[in-house]
């Protein structure tokens, strides 16, 4: 495939980086992953916005302005091949002449973007759930509404998962429900939603806020509260969100059957509309 990095278009085998870059010595850098359906990003706007925020929150310059950011994103999906692609962008604070924690101004972001396609077969099985999930402490750092490349927590988290045979992890700080591992939380409890509130703890999901302007759109009701471990195991539903998982729904949570065990209707109306509005979307887009 073709990549994006620092102002040229590679084959993705030859495009390289510094061994200096910080974004390999440190985990210095921030990414976005951006879903393409029938060759549109989805939610571009969004993810580039919170792109921009993370670059803020961590000091690292927005090194390109939103046309830009726009023109390769456009440019990446046109040379690479597939109708439904995951794009990922990654911008990290730059290279330096020697490791050391502490930066100096001026550095230049190193800017990386590249897309993979997706097969139709990979899309259906991530919509053709029942999921299993388990419950795991939340061991990342503090910071979980940057969208940082240093994701060892993460990746620690999601082996222990994979150990467990279960498909997803479910986070909590002091018996309260973060987020998945790559995913944002909501449970059912009679007809109503409801998703953990925006924190330092969790990041603010683009499908979350789809999700909510769904839900408004429907006159459905879906509020933010902190859910306690022993609330989401009496949840009647449980689901996870994210760009390139979409809605999955839970329906076992360690060992046990959430709810009925089976996909609830909440989900169902949910996971319809989204499949709905969002090729709605991209057809008003072009
Ligand atoms: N929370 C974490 C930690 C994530 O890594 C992700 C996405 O990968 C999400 C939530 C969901 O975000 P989005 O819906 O924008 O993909």
């Amino acid at each position: 495939s073709i990549v994006y990095l620092d102002g040229k278009w590679l084959p993705s085998d030859e495009a390289k980086v510094s061994v200096f870059d910080r974004g390999f010595l440190f985990g210095d850098g921030v990414y976005e992953v951006v879903m393409v359906y029938n060759r549109q990003p989805f939610r571009l706007e969004q993810h580039l916005t919170r792109l921009f925020r993370s670059l803020d929150q961590t000091g690292i310059p927005n090194p390109l302005g939103m046309h830009e950011w726009r023109f390769i994103i456009e440019r990446l999906i046109d040379q690479n091949e597939g109708d439904q692609q995951s794009i990922y962008i990654q911008v990290t604070r730059g290279v330096t002449a020697q490791r050391s924690h502490t930066y100096p101004t001026g550095l230049v972001p190193t800017v990386f973007a590249s897309s993979q396609s997706i097969s139709l077969q990979k899309k259906d099985t991530r919509r053709n759930p029942p999921c299993s999930a388990i419950t795991l402490e939340d061991l990342r750092w503090a910071r979980g509404d940057i969208k940082s490349t240093s994701l060892l927590g993460s990746v620690l988290l999601k082996k222990m998962v994979a150990e467990s045979g279960k498909d997803e992890g479910i986070l909590y700080r002091d018996g309260i429900v973060t987020e998945g591992t790559a995913s944002n939380v909501f449970i059912v409890e009679k007809q109503q939603i409801i998703t953990p509130c925006v924190s330092d703890f969790l990041l603010t999901g683009i499908t979350r806020d789809f999700i909510f302007e769904l839900a408004a759109r429907y006159q459905m009701v879906l509020l933010e509260e902190d859910i306690s471990l022993s609330r989401l195991q009496e949840a009647d539903e449980i689901w996870m969100s994210s760009s390139t998982a979409e809605i999955r729904a839970i329906t076992e949570l360690d060992g046990l059957p959430v709810g009925t065990g089976k996909i609830g209707p909440v989900w169902t109306r949910m996971a319809k509309l989204y499949q709905k509005h969002k090729s709605e979307l991209f057809s008003t887009c072009a």
